[in-house]
């Protein structure tokens, strides 16, 4: 056919501090879609917030978490994920929350620049500021991205949102369907290891040891209710010593696992959930092949069998 476009495809990943508009901006962004997220489309690296299939163009439209974070905590989070999440991004989309337009750390702009992923810089809840101030973000921003493009919008009410989309397909690369757009089904046993990898990622946050290394999560039980799902997950550790280290003094450790955790989860799934952790010694886990296939890791293997679930 005469002028058949190509097919883009790409991962738009937005930055921006918790409550800069994120989520509202992701559904806008979606306008009336239904926003389905498969967790088998989900990566350690990249937390996928939504993907907006058109009929020549997917756009995958993730986060980085941890990204925002100070100095020492960010460091942390760097060797976990952040550097290839941010080298696999094909677009960044940097989110200003014009209210609060605070400086982001210096390392965290050197390495979006280092990437040459092309920049849009969305200034966002312009309903609520004075001219003059987003003209001084304005002047901040593109002093410090030259190259990138920007928009200013209000991502509550839609305002310029669309201008944002058509600056995303200008600038998302051709490509395949990473992920088939009629799939809305997602198998039971990869939600079960994208849990098990948010609590892993909690873990890692948190405790301050060499332990994370040997610590492994798996979901023992996941019960679908219409209201709430509750999930009962075992974090393995190697050694009897390593125990209060996960758990915490008065538990507080692993409660707040807990709830850092059950968060996440619960943004994946758009679901409330209720989260049971309990913590098991096993020395061996690593050496066990049927181990590592009861803790998810020969999931792959298995990817057709078991029932699915609609998120
Ligand atoms: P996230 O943490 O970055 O995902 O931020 P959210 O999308 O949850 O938004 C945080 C708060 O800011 C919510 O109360 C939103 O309603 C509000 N918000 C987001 N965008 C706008 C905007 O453009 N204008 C106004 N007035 N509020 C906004
Ligand atoms: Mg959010």
């Amino acid at each position: 056919m005469m002028g058949e476009k190509k097919h883009k495809s790409g991962f738009v990943n937005i930055i921006g501090y918790p409550n800069a508009g994120k989520s509202t901006l992701v559904n806008q962004l979606m306008g009336m879609k239904l926003n389905i997220v498969s967790p088998k489309a989900q990566t350690t690296r990249h937390r996928i917030l939504a993907i907006d299939n058109g009929e020549d163009y997917q756009i995958v439209y993730s986060d980085t978490p941890g990204l925002l974070k100070p100095a020492y905590e960010l460091h942390k989070a760097m060797q976990f994920y952040i550097e290839q999440a941010l080298e696999d991004a094909d677009i960044f989309i940097l989110l200003i929350d014009l209210t609060k337009d605070v400086d982001w750390e210096p390392v965290v702009l050197e390495k979006i620049k280092n990437t040459g992923v092309p920049v849009i810089l969305t200034f966002n809840k312009y309903d609520l500021v004075k001219e003059e101030d987003v003209e001084k973000s304005i002047k901040k921003w593109t002093g410090i991205f030259p190259d990138a493009s920007y928009v200013v919008v209000s991502a509550l009410n839609g305002y310029m949102t669309d201008v944002l989309k058509t600056i995303i397909l200008q600038k998302l690369p051709e490509g395949p369907e990473y992920f088939p757009k009629n799939e809305n089904d997602i198998s039971d046993k990869n939600l079960r290891y994208f849990v098990s990898e948010i609590i892993r990622e909690k873990i890692f946050l948190l405790c301050r040891e060499e332990l994370p290394y040997s610590v492994e999560v798996y979901v023992e039980k996941y019960k679908e209710n219409p209201e709430m799902d509750h999930i009962y997950a075992v974090i393995v550790v190697e050694r009897e010593s390593q125990k209060p280290m996960i758990i915490g003094k008065q538990g507080r450790m692993l409660k707040e696992i807990g709830t850092l955790a059950r968060k996440d989860i619960e943004e994946l799934i758009g679901k409330k959930v209720f989260l049971s952790l309990h913590v098991k010694v096993d020395k061996n886990w690593r050496k066990d092949k049927n181990k590592l296939k009861k803790y998810g890791y020969l999931i792959q293997d298995e990817r057709n069998s078991g029932h699915s679930r609609k998120a």
